[in-house]
């Protein structure tokens, strides 16, 4: 089969969904592959690159298309890609089937086969195909260059010749993948780091890391905001009362905020209110890595930078993984890899798409002129 990957055109993407390396695995499993022109310029991957690891590249987005029996993409495609995706091709790239549901009507109307990569099941046997973990893994860590590169001061404590200086405070809010890279990043840079999250069961992850978890005054039984696969559950009045109880009073204290507070298939909760933006410290940063999805804090613009009156700056940017291409490009290629070795069994060129198979059924949307979206639960974890 050829792979193809077309040149990204939703404006400001800079990643790619096939480096040489990915390209050059690929074609061991028997696959050709072929990209269009200046397709990874903008993640630091050179049409020369391609060539030399064996892949042919083409001038034009139409003769990409016109030229792969698989499509592979970062982000959903627009209308004229709509309109080039023909019957006997598979498309695999992020989709968001809810809220792009017409695509996908109109994908499986024409035969075509979508494989959404957002809908890789979060199994153990998937990891390595799990394109939402890779990414957010990214955005986890750069909101803490960003808060760096917006914050006057260092994130470690030293003692020098010219004075003493103290280390920074970060509150991480929200401890998932995201979270826990954010986590990481800040302590290893020398913060003293505090997470809170509403599923208990992470706090010894953050402990692990080096963080300090933040508990609240409340029963502990009733403390459990998960709910199921790992994710979190609306938390109740009382709990999220308890929980902003707790912010305010950290709030004056922390240097750097960085939110990553999700619940599926809902706005992010609001959890950090304009009262506690009013009670930090001039020159501190807030990063609202939820900006996306209405933001986690009340005062967040999604895609922008703000400062406030009292000189606390937030972050609310939604292309973290964009702004490290290169990085992201690499990672979002290895698990498009991984899939493609659980579509080509045998390592002959041949795809078996295998609907039987929890992971390929899962993450498929659109397969045998059927809508396949929802899918059935996992069978194993
Ligand atoms: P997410 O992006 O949906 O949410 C981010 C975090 O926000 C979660 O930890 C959630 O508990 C937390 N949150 C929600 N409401 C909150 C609130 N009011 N206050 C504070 N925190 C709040 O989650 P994610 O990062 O995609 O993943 C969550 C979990 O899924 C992981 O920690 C892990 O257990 C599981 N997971 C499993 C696999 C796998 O097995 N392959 C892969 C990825 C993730």
């Amino acid at each position: 089969m050829k792979i193809g990957t077309p040149k990204e055109i939703f404006e400001g993407e800079r990643r790619v969904a096939m480096t040489p390396d990915s390209a050059a695995a690929l074609q061991k499993l028997g696959h050709e592959c072929v990209v269009e022109a200046g397709a990874g310029t903008q993640a630091g991957f050179a049409d020369a690159d391609y060539k030399a690891a064996g892949v042919e590249v083409v001038k034009t987005a139409a003769a990409l298309w016109k030229a792969a029996d698989v499509v592979a993409k970062v982000r959903v495609p627009d209308a004229t890609e709509m309109k080039r995706l023909r019957e006997d091709q598979t498309l695999i790239s992020f989709f968001s089937p809810v809220a792009d549901e017409d695509k996908m009507q109109a994908a499986a109307k024409k035969g075509a086969t979508v494989i959404a990569m957002e809908m890789i099941p979060r199994i153990s046997r998937a990891q390595k195909m799990d394109a939402l973990s890779s990414m957010a893994n990214i955005a986890g860590y750069r909101a803490v260059i960003e808060a760096g590169n917006n914050f006057g001061r260092f994130f470690t404590g030293q003692i020098t010749a010219a004075g003493k200086v103290p280390p920074a405070k970060v509150l991480v809010v929200g401890a998932g993948v995201a979270g826990l890279a954010a986590i990481g990043t800040s302590t290893s840079l020398g913060a003293i780091t505090y997470a809170f999250d509403v599923r208990p069961e992470v706090a010894e992850q953050v402990e692990s890391m080096g963080a300090e978890f933040v508990y609240l005054d409340f029963e502990e039984e009733q403390q459990d905001g998960s709910s199921s696969g790992g994710y979190a559950s609306v938390s109740s009045p009382e709990f999220r009362e308890a929980q902003l109880a707790k912010f305010r009073e950290l709030a004056p204290e922390m240097d750097i905020v960085i939110t990553t507070a999700l619940i599926p298939n809902r706005e992010a909760p609001e959890l950090w209110t304009e009262d506690m933006v009013k009670a930090m410290k001039p020159g501190s940063v807030i990063v609202d890595l939820a900006a996306e999805k209405g933001g986690n804090c009340k005062l967040t613009v999604a895609d922008e930078k703000i400062v406030t009156d009292n000189g606390v700056t937030i972050i609310g940017y939604t292309d973290f993984p964009s702004r490290m291409a290169t990085q992201s490009s690499s990672l979002y290629a290895t698990n498009i890899r991984h899939l493609m070795t659980d579509l080509t069994p045998e390592k002959d060129g041949v795809i078996n798409h295998d609907m039987e198979d929890d992971v390929i059924r899962g993450a498929t949307i659109a397969h045998g002129q059927e809508v396949t979206f929802p899918p059935p639960p996992p069978k194993v974890a």
